[in-house]
């Protein structure tokens, strides 16, 4: 560089550099406030520039190594300056870097930008980095003041965004560079503070929100009101916290300083339920910190809620509420993943395309179940709370995720005739199963005392075999949706076979067998009246103290399921009903002798008809014809009593 100073010079911009300012000024409306992260984020890139280079030559730094930005909002200028003491640039590099498009972040916006034919929706803007030019999104005019290290005169670079700049060499002591933000008036006014780049608190809840894990000093001189009478005084705060809590290492951190974390950042009122910090090195490069909320969202199963997790990239916030992370039962988790390979500027389209991000998801969902599994094993109490909170939403994970589908299976907790009230697990309930027990029964039901008084739990409670309680709607779908656990089938006890024969003694087996032989005139005659209601009549082998019940088929959908659908409008599916009744009972002995006696008798129809009304009456089901069914027993009613 010569003695002689370069003078004031204008240049145009390069063409897209121009449709970038153009667009900046005039089209976007939303999430203007982004332009402070990019330039403090610009200002960290510049510190950590030279703070490298001056391990290897000291000197570069000049006297000044302590590493700072510094924030000044003037009231009587209307500007907002960003000074830093990093690299700096020379007028070559000025010219360069921020004359001309190609090298900036900014050159992909552009490109997305074509892409999406020139219309800049909001997302895209908020989402995406907007890098140096952002800065023409508040400013009437950027003036960008910068000394390199090693230089004597300072650059002065300034435009108002019509399209030219100016440059020239300046008088600059200091090391690094001033942007000075002449504020457009809009972001200036009194009247809408949120946006009002001058206010000190309005700056201070963006570095916070945008800037806060930034590793150097983000200062700022604050006025703080005097009480009554007094003067108000000034004084420097650093506006960011600097360290994140998720680069100290694990052994370092109290487990109150992750639940305060939590608290700030997720704004929570209570502990979290559960933290997990990880960090891997390798093929993908992320640290991780996640927290399992004591509550689920009260709307949680409602409808989607807006949880994600927060990505950072090197510190510096990327954006809040990634959804795509994570599948969509384990979205209760909240947290953060800082990972070098995201960059600032990039959208939430691109990021569902990127491998790396799905890698880092999956180790995430592994992370997620590892950490439910061990707290199942060592500390119940806590994964109660949890299964409390989200069951549904692990059971919801078994039929919406095949690929994790044996990780959540073991992660499932149903109540069951063993405890009133402690919750099962399947290996527990194997772990408890007699010698000869081949499946594992479960019963449906609206809760424990109609589930047991269902006529079918009867022959499993004589024989003491343990069944699982399915009381909420998805529980059937997971337990169809999973069909077996550890090679042992799920088995309704209101389905087709129970398989109690291996349990039986061999006695028993051939009386089953008798009593089938030597019904089966009746048992045809019974199906024959009730052609088009039930698709078979059976001899129970289920049944102890009642009548009668209604089963549904090994194929086909189950009778609860059937329900299920229909009140989710859906009553296109419907069971297969098998009436079962019950050679042992007084009742059967009356219908064997009316059926022997006149089997073309109304009163043998209405007592087939009867039984079944009875039967669907049990499952909560109503008969298909109340007032017929009512007539009947009327009728019967009023016979003369014995
Ligand atoms: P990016 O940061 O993605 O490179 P920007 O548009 O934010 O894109 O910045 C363009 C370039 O301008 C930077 O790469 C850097 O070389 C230069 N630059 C911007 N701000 C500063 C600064 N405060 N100090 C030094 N160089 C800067
Ligand atoms: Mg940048």
């Amino acid at each position: 560089m010569t003695e002689q100073s370069i003078g004031k010079q204008t240049r145009e911009f390069q063409t897209e550099t121009k449709q970038l300012l153009d667009l900046m000024i005039h089209s976007i409306y939303t999430n203007r406030e982004i332009f402070l992260r990019e330039l403090i984020s610009n200002a960290s890139d510049a510190i950590d520039k030279i703070r490298v280079q001056s391990l290897t030559n000291h000197d570069l730094l000049e006297g000044d190594p302590d590493f700072a930005i510094t924030l000044v909002a003037d009231e009587k200028t209307n500007s907002l300056t960003i000074t830093d003491n990093g690299i700096g640039m020379t007028y070559d590099e000025v010219v360069e870097n921020i004359g001309t498009i190609a090298k900036s972040g900014t050159k992909s916006f552009l490109e997305k930008l074509k892409e999406a034919g020139g219309a800049a929706d909001s997302e895209l803007i908020g989402q995406f980095g907007v890098g140096f030019y952002s800065a023409f999104m508040v400013a009437e005019k950027v003036t960008l003041i910068t000394r390199a290290p090693g230089q004597t005169k300072g650059i002065c670079w300034e435009s108002t965004g019509d399209g030219t700049y100016t440059i020239e060499e300046c008088d600059r002591e200091k090391r690094g560079t001033s942007l000075i933000l002449s504020l457009h008036p809009e972001f200036r006014s009194s009247e809408n503070p949120e946006e009002n780049f001058l206010n000190q608190y309005t700056l201070q809840r963006l570095v916070k929100k945008y800037s806060d894990y930034i590793r150097y000093p983000i200062k700022m001189t604050f006025t703080v009101k005097g009480k009554e009478g007094e003067a108000a005084t000034q004084e420097v705060r650093t506006l960011n916290s600097m360290t994140p809590l998720w680069v100290k290492s694990k052994n370092e951190i109290k487990p109150e300083e992750y639940n305060q974390f939590y608290k700030d950042v997720f704004h929570a009122w209570d502990d979290p339920l559960e933290v997990m910090h990880t960090k891997a090195e390798g093929a993908v490069e992320y640290t991780t910190l996640l927290f399992i909320p004591a509550h689920a969202p009260f709307d949680f199963y409602q409808r989607e809620t807006n949880t994600g997790i927060r990505l950072y990239s090197k510190n510096v916030f990327v954006m809040d509420n990634y959804q795509d992370l994570l599948p969509e039962y384990l979205r209760f988790v909240r947290g953060l993943v800082d990972s070098p390979d995201f960059s600032l500027n990039i959208s939430r389209e691109l990021l569902q395309h990127s491998n790396q991000l799905k890698k880092i998801g999956k180790n995430l969902e592994k992370t997620i179940f590892k950490t439910l599994e061990k707290m199942l094993e060592k500390d119940r109490d806590k994964y109660k709370k949890f299964w409390q909170e989200y069951g549904k939403a692990i059971k919801n994970g078994t039929y919406a995720d095949f690929a994790n589908r044996d990780k959540l299976q073991t992660l499932l907790m149903f109540p069951s005739s063993h405890s009133v009230d402690e919750l099962t697990t399947f290996d527990e309930y194997i772990a408890r199963m007699p010698a000869g027990q081949t499946v594992i029964y479960y019963a449906t039901g609206k809760d424990r005392s109609s589930v047991e008084r269902l006529p079918q739990m009867e022959i499993l409670k004589e024989k003491g075999l343990e069944v699982l309680y399915l009381f909420d709607r998805v529980d059937e779908f997971a337990i169809d949706s999973l069909r077996e656990y550890k090679e042992k089938k799920f088995q309704s006890i209101s389905r087709g076979d129970l398989k109690l024969q291996e349990l039986d003694a061999p006695k028993d087996k051939k009386d089953d067998e008798v009593a089938d032989k030597e019904n089966e005139s009746l048992i045809a005659a019974v199906k024959e009246q009730l052609t088009g209601k039930v698709a078979d009549v059976k001899i129970s082998h289920r049944l102890k103290t009642s009548p009668v019940c209604l089963v549904s088929g090994d194929e086909g959908i189950s009778l609860s399921m059937e329900q299920i659908l229909s009140e989710m409008d859906n009553s296109m599916y419907k069971a297969s009903r098998i009436l079962e009744l019950n050679p042992d009972h007084e009742l059967f002995g009356v219908l064997r002798e009316l059926h022997a006696v006149a089997p073309d008798s109304d009163n043998f129809k209405d007592y087939c008809e009867l039984l079944y009304g009875q039967a669907l009456l049990m499952e909560g089901l109503t008969p298909e014809d109340p007032i017929g069914f009512a007539a009947k027993v009327a009728r019967l009613m009023t016979k003369p009593a014995k």
